[in-house]
């Protein structure tokens, strides 16, 4: 019988196609679930299912529904904001997948955080707030740096690093002033006025992918964050691996991020953690049940005889609880650069790609930046304006290559009319 993975993603897009691609090799059927409206019956035409994310009993009952006229035997979320749905729904079916407790507290930065205390892990101090407090008499109690930042949003939006009790308060009106936004509001991310302040701690910043299986961490990736994120902003912008350090090192991360793994409680299924590293230990920053978002994915890819495949195979397969534990990532270097928005503005084009991709060892450059979309950049909201990918033998070459091909690409961004203004 042909197998059905279920796909909950907030998205559409590259990843989604990727998945599409993997399941085609594999000879397995897709089902989507997207967040959108019930109203507009199938408006896409691409037989997903509607649900809303933030009506989780409602969602969870329409999935277990359609799976009963298109049986499933596996689920995946694509994306931060299907997280704790993908568990519910994995129980209600009794497929593969996390409890749904432990997703919650993965999802949720403050429930991550004092998990990871309690389990007497190393975690920065923290202190839950709100947008309601009275700012200043706090701002004046704390000791500096901190690092403001909301409990439900992600990939660094409105994380903020502030040295003294003034940058605390402007800090504090910023990710206020971002979470009364209305685009914000619209996406209902549950704990919306909540915020935590944390001690910052200084170290070098690495990432790891993996999946999660029977509770243990199989790690297809360490890779370092060669750029120094020491803010105000925390901007991801390269990622290399293999991460230029040693195996006591890289042992050290691997054990932490398994130690916050099970503290949290997480089973099964994809895992992206990030990490710092100094004198001290390892700090396990985040511990998401989510694969590595859009593009990036292909800078893994997985090599078995002759054939090579993506992140995205494998995670299907392990979806339907195969072991993935012998799966390898290329020997290869590989590197991507998340291209940053260097200011707000509305995107007018880019020179210089052919330059780019000229750059020894850089394997492709994918600008995701549509014509005339306005631009911002963090604290405020984060996408990036594009990739670049290369691959080499040694980190360094791939490192090098996509500064390289970045330095020779050329972004035009026009200042935008601010209706707001006057
Ligand atoms: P998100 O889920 O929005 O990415 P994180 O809490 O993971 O939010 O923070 C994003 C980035 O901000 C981290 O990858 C790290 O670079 C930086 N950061 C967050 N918290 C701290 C901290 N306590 N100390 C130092 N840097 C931090």
């Amino acid at each position: 019988m042909t197998k059905r993975v279920l796909i909950l993603s907030t998205t559409t897009g590259y990843q989604l196609r990727s998945f599409g691609h993997a399941a085609m090799e594999l000879g397995i059927d897709l089902i989507f679930a997207t967040d959108r409206c019930h109203a507009l019956d199938d408006p896409w035409r691409d037989g997903a299912v509607a649900i809303r994310f933030h009506e989780e009993d409602a969602a969870v009952d329409t999935v277990v529904a359609a799976a009963t006229r298109r049986p499933l035997h596996g689920v995946i979320a694509v994306g931060d904001r299907p997280v704790v749905l993908a568990a519910r729904i994995a129980e209600a079916l009794g497929l593969p997948g996390n409890p749904p407790h432990a997703a919650r507290a993965s999802a949720n930065k403050r429930l991550a955080r004092e998990t990871l205390y309690r389990a007497g892990l190393r975690v920065p101090e923290f202190l839950p707030s709100s947008t309601r407090a009275d700012v200043v008499p706090l701002a004046v109690r704390l000791q500096y740096p901190v690092v403001l930042k909301p409990v439900a949003l992600s990939g660094s939006r409105g994380v903020i690093r502030a040295d003294t009790p003034t940058q605390m308060v402007a800090a504090f009106q910023r990710v206020s002033t971002l979470l009364s936004r209305f685009d914000i509001r619209a996406q209902r991310y549950g704990s919306e006025g909540e915020l935590l302040i944390e001690s910052f701690i200084p170290g070098h910043e690495y990432a790891i992918e993996g999946v999660v299986t029977d509770g243990r961490v199989s790690a297809f990736a360490v890779f370092d964050k060669p750029d120094p994120l020491d803010g105000p902003f925390f901007e991801e912008s390269i990622y290399v691996t293999p991460a230029a350090i040693s195996a006591e090192t890289e042992r050290a991360i691997l054990d932490a991020v398994q130690e916050a793994t099970s503290a949290i409680g997480l089973r099964h299924g994809p895992l992206h953690a990030e990490c710092r590293v100094n004198p001290g230990g390892v700090y396990v920053l985040e511990v998401a049940a989510r694969p590595i978002g859009g593009l990036c994915s292909r800078v893994l890819r997985f090599a078995s005889g002759r054939h090579r495949h993506s992140l995205e195979h494998v995670l299907l397969q392990h979806a339907l609880g195969h072991d993935v534990s012998r799966e390898s990532r290329e020997t290869e270097a590989a590197a991507v650069m998340m291209i940053p928005i260097p200011c707000r503005g509305v995107y007018k084009g880019v020179s210089g790609q052919d330059a780019a991709l000229r750059v020894p060892f850089v394997e492709d450059v994918q600008i995701t930046a549509k014509l005339d979309q306005l631009l911002e950049p963090l604290p405020e909201a984060g996408s990036y304006l594009g990739f670049i990918f290369a691959r080499a033998p040694l980190p360094g070459q791939v490192e090098a290559a996509v500064r390289e091909a970045h330095r020779r690409l050329a972004f035009s961004v026009v200042p935008a009319i601010d209706l707001r203004a006057g």
